[in-house]
């Protein structure tokens, strides 16, 4: 199946192991899952939901209250940041346009660069991403700006609008599931913003070329390369088994690699 639509994750798996990404979206194979996992992935799926929902004007009294999880969290969200998410859902400068689940798409050679914001607020002087991120790790704030969702998502932002790449930023809102027994510090919402600049727009223009060539290379010999195992990656992978680089399936425990790639909410 060629690859055409090229999102965040295709570029993350790309850049991490060729072969992870032939198998995941190439031969489409299923990874094996972690219940554990899959049930966080509900929970994120169903926060996105009511998010996306309020931003269209919908009514979320009958979701919030059989989920009371949910409904703890959002007016958490609320209190923390009542300019963005309280009742009015109004930032202070007058929007331009602001719509959850905003795809956006933009040619590039063979490929076409593809994203989905959470929420995206543009105005006339700003352009603003925010995601929704449901669980409890909060990757460092040099990590967020170095990984593919941030730099991917700002790209084609700043190549779809007028705006200059010092007026754009993203902003991931961190939100994950209160715990079961006395509420931590680590459950009440937190917010770090990514600033954009000319500069990182060029340093990602010139990475998008080479791993989009790294990409023509693969698709034309049909050869998509494991990694070294010395790079400790294999134990983490679910495809361990498949490689032969491992005799049982990757501890459930360990951390996903890197710390973003594995998203509990509706993957793009
Ligand atoms: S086990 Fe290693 S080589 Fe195989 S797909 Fe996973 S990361 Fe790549």
């Amino acid at each position: 199946m060629p690859l055409v639509t090229l999102t965040q994750g295709h570029l993350k798996l790309l850049e991490l192991c060729p072969r992870r990404l032939q198998y995941s979206y190439l031969d489409q194979l299923a990874a094996p899952e972690d219940p554990d996992r899959l049930e966080r992935q509900r929970w994120g799926t169903r926060f996105h939901l009511v998010m996306q929902q309020r931003e269209l004007g919908l009514p979320v009294e009958t979701l919030l209250a059989q989920n009371p999880d949910l409904a703890t969290a959002i007016h958490a969200l609320e209190e923390q940041s009542p300019e963005w998410f309280g009742p009015q859902g109004d930032s202070t400068e007058t929007e331009s346009l602001r719509q959850s689940e905003h795809r956006r798409s933009l040619a590039w050679g063979a490929y076409e660069l593809t994203v989905v914001y959470d929420l995206l607020s543009l105005t006339p002087h700003s352009g603003q991403v925010i995601d929704w991120k449901t669980y409890r790790q909060r990757p460092k704030k040099a990590q967020l700006s170095q990984d593919w969702q941030t730099r991917l998502y700002l790209y084609v932002l700043a190549e779809t609008t007028d705006l200059d790449p010092a007026q754009l930023s993203m902003t991931y809102w961190f939100v994950p599931p209160p715990s079961e027994d006395k509420p931590k510090a680590a459950d009440r919402p937190g917010s770090v913003t990514i600033p954009y600049s000319p500069h990182k727009h060029r340093t990602t223009a010139r990475d998008l070329r080479r791993l989009t060539h790294y990409l023509d290379e693969l698709l034309a010999a049909q050869e998509f390369p494991k990694i070294d195992a010395a790079q400790g990656h294999c134990q983490r992978c679910p495809f361990a088994l498949r490689c032969q680089r491992a005799d049982a399936p990757p501890d459930p425990g360990l951390a996903p690699i890197p710390a973003i790639d594995t998203i509990d909410e509706i993957p793009v």
